[in-house]
């Protein structure tokens, strides 16, 4: 491929630039940037993207897009085409925040700025900044809500009448993701003491982030486990009570997981299960009091807040950051931008998203 372009842009001559050889020699008022997110399989990326572009071409910007369907040489390739193409600058969301370190080296070469979006890039000191969610926070209030299903808690925070114990399962993200660990680290923080006093059981013994973690965040792969975790552990007549999962898209593999082993029937309840993104299909199932409840993080916000960094950067500024300890990737710590999330349920979702306008009423009917 690499060949092929090359050949290509040679054939052109300077005679036939192309737009987006225009764009980066200025054709466009503010230059090109290039943009690429992990997936179009998961909602919350498309809105993501979606709202970038826009708001960078408002501004005057030209936008290369791109989606890598979760696949990393895809990725790679994505983003070597844009240093070639002339980005001034990239926004990345990474698949495995480890695999691009040669394109960052590239672009750094080139003095071309790198903002990490939504997850962090690791193990380069090629990135200057970084624009995110609360990461730990969100896995903070994955537990929380998991412990207001169970009546452990009540919504204030004080202690329910929910005594337990309570049988519970734990799910995690892509270990090759930075967030994955810090939702988990997040989430145990809050569960841990009361798996230790045993109003919380994991009845598998599985507690570990590694056993826990699902590739790629694949629902098909949270599914499977599920179903192992229920043949394996509850096979005697145990019911599995709450299952924290860290992303919608798992959570609807373990319900469909729970549902064919006869969960989900008058008699016997869904157990307590988590989620993250608040995507359509997920918010549906906790209207119908399938899931639980999510995590809701307004990407609008996060797109906002990237192209305002970007902007910034590229009209030579710094960028405004809010936080300079807590994103180390191993060769540096990434001044980041965090922004809040928020725990949806039943109670807040008409609100959330309705009221402000992230959905319309008849997506969720
Ligand atoms: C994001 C989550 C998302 C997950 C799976 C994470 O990096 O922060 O919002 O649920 O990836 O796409």
């Amino acid at each position: 491929v690499a060949v092929g372009l090359g050949a290509a842009l040679t054939a052109c001559g300077s005679s036939q630039k192309t737009v987006d050889q225009q764009a980066a020699a200025g054709g466009a008022a503010g230059g090109l940037v290039g943009v690429t997110m992990p997936t179009k399989s998961s909602e919350r990326w498309i809105h993501d993207g979606d709202n970038i572009k826009a708001a960078l071409e408002k501004l005057g910007y030209q936008v290369d897009l791109q989606y890598a369907e979760d696949d990393i040489p895809t990725q790679v390739n994505q983003i070597e085409n844009q240093i070639t193409k002339g980005a001034k600058l990239l926004v990345i969301a990474s698949i495995d925040g480890t695999a691009i370190t040669t394109q960052l080296q590239e672009a750094a070469d080139k003095k071309i700025p790198v903002i990490a979006y939504d997850r962090l890039i690791r193990n380069t000191p090629n990135v200057d900044y970084y624009a995110t969610f609360d990461n730990f926070k969100v896995g903070v209030q994955q537990a929380t809500s998991l412990l207001t299903g169970l009546k452990v808690l009540k919504e204030d925070g004080s202690p329910g009448e929910g005594k337990g114990p309570f049988n519970i399962e734990l799910f995690a993200g892509s270990p090759d993701d930075n967030n994955a660990t810090f939702f988990f680290n997040g989430a145990m923080s809050v569960l841990k003491p009361y798996l230790d006093n045993g109003t919380l059981v994991v009845k598998s013994g599985q507690t570990a982030f590694n056993v826990a973690a699902i590739l790629r965040w694949q629902a098909a792969t949270a599914q499977r486990r599920m179903e192992d975790l229920l043949t394996k552990t509850y096979s005697s007549g145990d019911k599995v009570q709450g299952v924290l999962s860290p992303y919608d898209g798992l959570s609807i593999g373990i319900l469909s997981a729970l549902k064919s082993n006869g969960y989900g029937t008058p008699g016997q309840p869904y157990p307590v299960v988590t989620g993250q993104d608040a995507e359509v299909a997920s918010v549906k199932s906790i209207i119908a009091n399938e899931q639980y409840s999510t995590i809701f993080k307004d990407t609008r916000k996060l797109a906002e807040t990237t192209v305002k960094m970007a902007d910034a950067v590229l009209k030579g500024g710094k960028a405004e950051t809010n936080n300079t300890t807590d994103y180390n990737n191993g060769q540096k710590i990434v001044p980041a931008f965090l922004l809040e999330s928020v725990i949806l349920n039943k109670g807040n979702y008409q609100k959330e998203l309705i009221d402000s306008g992230y959905y319309k009423a008849e997506q969720l009917r």
